[in-house]
């Protein structure tokens, strides 16, 4: 069915279990066609406005909906001014035609541990705003993964859209994964770093892993190292280190769990480097942030 409001959609998931939101469709079918998921009803949200937005709020933040393609986030000016982590990562999902159908929402909602899009969410403190039965909730992304495909979500709910404070200025930020292809491959790793920098000194760092444990992951440690501190080559160094504590990462036909974290230090490292590049020179020019 197509319904075109929250509401009408609230009641077909009220319908049972098997009832099964689409948005995109490009993780769901393919799952449906493999039979991991079954499904006696689909409920398609391509047609709800309220998931399509992308906006600037007066207080520099930024509102996604759930339905935005990746292709708009990877091109749409309102998030390449600001939050350049998310269309970074959103420009690598798949390919061109994949990235028309694929939503931000769908991406999390699916919950891999490879989703490219989620660890700049983390990196940037977004909260996921949820409507269920009896209203709204707000999760942020980081409580919003449960494990390998588990979510916060309950079958009657729907992730509405995305807040996402803004970094402000003095702030900048990256997402970078390896795959072995550049296109149609899934992340071995993918990290997502957000440093604000001010009077010379980290007042705020942000390291997200992907693809490294059954849900992304935050880097405690390495963030700790480098806030309050004035951030140099060295203590990237020693922050890309204690990144690798937080991954816990399996061995697979993509590449060995020893691999993967020598991914993290040097991922890190690379994100970090440009984070810091991009928050100095915005804190330069006042321009806002990356
Ligand atoms: C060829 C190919 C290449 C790919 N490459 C990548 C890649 O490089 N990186 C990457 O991260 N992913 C990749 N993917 C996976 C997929 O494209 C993305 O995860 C995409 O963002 C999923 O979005 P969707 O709108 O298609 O989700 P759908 O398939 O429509 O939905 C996915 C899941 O989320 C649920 N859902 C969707 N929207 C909502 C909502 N608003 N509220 C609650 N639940 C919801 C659905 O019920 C379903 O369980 C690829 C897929 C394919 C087929």
């Amino acid at each position: 069915m197509l319904p075109d409001t929250i509401a009408a959609c609230q009641q077909a998931l009220a319908d049972g279990p098997d009832v099964k939101l689409v948005a995109g469709g490009t993780d769901l079918l393919p799952q449906m066609k493999t039979g991991v998921l079954k499904a006696r009803k689909i409920v398609d949200l391509s047609q709800l406005p309220e998931l399509k937005v992308v906006e600037r709020l007066g207080d520099g933040g930024l509102r996604v909906g759930a339905g935005v393609a990746a292709r708009s986030l990877e091109l749409s000016s309102a998030v390449r001014d600001g939050f350049i982590a998310l269309a970074e990562s959103a420009g690598v999902v798949g390919s061109l035609q994949i990235r028309h159908l694929a939503t931000l929402g769908g991406n999390i909602a699916n919950a891999a541990p490879s989703a490219d899009m989620a660890p700049p969410l983390l990196a940037l403190d977004a909260i996921c705003v949820i409507q269920g039965p009896s209203g709204q909730r707000r999760v942020p992304a980081v409580d919003f993964f449960q494990g390998v495909r588990r979510t916060v979500l309950a079958p009657n709910e729907v992730l509405v859209e995305f807040i996402i404070p803004a970094p402000g200025a003095g702030s900048g930020g990256t997402y970078v994964r390896h795959t072995p292809r550049r296109e149609l491959d899934i992340a071995v790793v993918g990290v997502a770093s957000q440093l604000s920098v001010r009077d010379g000194r980290c007042v705020k760092a942000r390291v997200a892993l992907g693809a490294v444990a059954p849900t992304p992951v935050r880097a405690s440690a390495a963030e700790a190292r480098l806030e309050g501190e004035a951030v140099n080559a060295a203590l990237i160094d020693e922050a890309a280190e204690l990144a690798v504590q937080a991954a816990s990462p399996i061995s697979d036909q993509r590449g060995s769990a020893e691999f993967r974290r020598h991914l993290v230090r040097v991922l890190t490292r690379r994100t970090l480097s440009t984070a810091l590049e991009r928050a100095t020179g915005l804190a330069a020019s006042r321009n806002g942030a990356h």
